[in-house]
C-alpha cells in the first residue's frame, strides 16, 4: 500500500533511508517550524527543500515564515517574497506554529492570535497561490490541566517541558480562547484549505473534531503525534469517526529527526532506521489490525479499517489537501 506521512521532520538523505521508504511504500511531507531563531529554522527548512529537490518521489515539504515584526514596515514584503520563492521551488504548504497564540505578543502587550488581521496579507497570498495552510495552534487540553495523571498521553511532555505547561498561568490565553481564534480564522477564510495539525488540538474527544469538520468544509486534520489520544478513546467511536470523515483526516507521525542521516555513523543511522520503522509499524498496526495492538506500551483494540478507508487516510487525503503532494 502506498502511504504519505503527511507531517514529520525527517532528514533522511542516505540510501538506507530510501530503501526503507521503498519497502514501506512511503512518501514523507517534511514540515518547517518557524521558531524565534530565524537562522536556525531556515537551516532546517533548507534540509527539507534539498531532500525534495534530490528525491521528489519520497520527499515533499511545507514552508514557514518568520515571526511577526510589528515594527518592521518591510515585514510582509520580505515574507511574501520568501514564500513566493518557496512555492516556486516546490513547497506545497505553509505552516504556522503554536508560538502564535501562546508566545508572540503585539506592541500593546496582548498575544498575537492566529485570526489577527495582521496576518491577512499572508492568508490572501496563500489563497491566491492555492496553497494550503497547516496550523499547529494551541496545545493538547492537558497543557492547561494539572499534571497529575501519569496515564495521560501528554504527562511526559509537560513534565519535561514545563515552559509550555499552562496550568494556572492566568497570564496566558486559555485553550478555549486559542481554539476560538483558530475557528474564527477557518470560518472567515472559506477559500483557504486549512489543516489542523495534531487533531486540531482537540485530541481529547473526536466529537469536538467532528463539530468543526461539520461546520467548516475547508478544514481537515492530521493525526500527527496524537495516535495515543485516539487509542485512549473508545475504538468503535474512533473507527466510526474516521469512516464518517474519511476525506478529512490525514495520517502523520510527527517524528523529529532534524540531522541528515549521512552525517551519522553507520550504527547511529541503523539505530535511527530501526526506531522509525518500529514507530511506523506500530502506528499502521493500530489503524489496520482487527486484533489488540501495542500503542506505546498500552494494549489497545486495533481499528481494523477497510482498505479503501486506509487509502484515504494514508494517501488520498494528503494529495487532496496538499495539491501537488
Ligand atoms: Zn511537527
Amino acid at each position: 500500500m502506498q502511504r504519505i506521512d503527511a507531517h514529520l521532520h525527517y532528514a533522511g538523505d542516505h540510501t538506507d533511508d530510501r530503501a526503507l521508504l521503498e519497502q514501506l511504500g512511503l512518501k514523507l511531507f517534511n514540515i518547517s517550524v518557524a521558531t524565534p531563531d530565524e537562522a536556525k529554522w531556515r537551516a532546517r527548512t533548507d534540509r527539507w527543500k534539498t531532500l525534495a529537490a534530490q528525491d521528489p518521489a519520497h520527499y515533499a515539504w511545507c514552508a514557514g515564515f518568520d515571526l511577526p515584526r510589528c515594527d518592521d514596515p518591510n515585514y510582509f514584503d520580505t515574507v511574501l517574497t520568501g514564500l513566493a520563492q518557496d512555492f516556486d521551488s516546490g513547497a506545497v504548504g505553509c505552516k504556522i506554529w503554536k508560538n502564535i497564540g501562546m508566545e508572540v505578543k503585539k506592541p500593546d502587550g496582548s498575544f498575537m492570535m492566529v485570526d489577527d488581521p495582521y496576518f491577512d496579507p499572508v492568508y490572501d497570498f496563500l489563497e491566491k497561490r492555492d496553497i494550503s495552510l497547516l496550523l499547529h495552534i494551541g496545545e493538547p487540553l492537558a497543557c492547561w490541566q494539572p499534571l497529575e495523571d501519569p496515564q495521560n498521553p501528554h504527562y511526559n511532555y509537560y513534565s519535561q517541558n514545563p515552559q509550555w505547561h499552562m496550568h494556572g498561568r492566568q497570564d496566558f490565553p486559555s485553550h478555549a480562547q486559542i481554539i476560538a481564534a483558530r475557528d474564527r480564522l477557518v470560518a472567515k477564510r472559506p477559500g483557504l484549505r486549512i489543516i489542523g495539525a495534531h487533531l486540531a488540538s482537540l485530541e481529547y474527544d473526536v466529537a469536538e473534531i467532528a463539530k468543526r469538520l461539520d461546520q467548516f468544509p475547508n478544514f481537515a486534520v492530521d493525526t500527527s503525534a496524537r495516535q495515543l489520544d485516539l487509542a485512549c478513546q473508545d475504538s468503535a467511536i474512533v473507527r466510526q469517526f474516521i469512516e464518517t470523515y474519511r476525506d478529512r483526516i490525514l495520517y502523520g507521525s510527527d517524528m523529529v529527526y532534524n540531522e541528515f542521516s549521512s552525517t551519522l555513523t553507520a550504527s547511529e543511522r541503523q539505530e535511527r532506521l530501526t526506531a522509525v520503522e518500529a514507530r511506523w509499524q506500530m502506528e499502521f498496526a493500530y489503524y489496520e489490525s482487527k486484533d489488540m495492538v501495542d500503542v506505546r506500551g498500552r494494549a489497545v483494540q486495533g481499528l481494523g479499517l477497510a482498505n479503501d478507508v486506509l487509502e484515504d487516510l494514508y494517501l488520498r487525503n494528503a494529495q487532496r489537501w496538499y495539491p501537488g503532494l
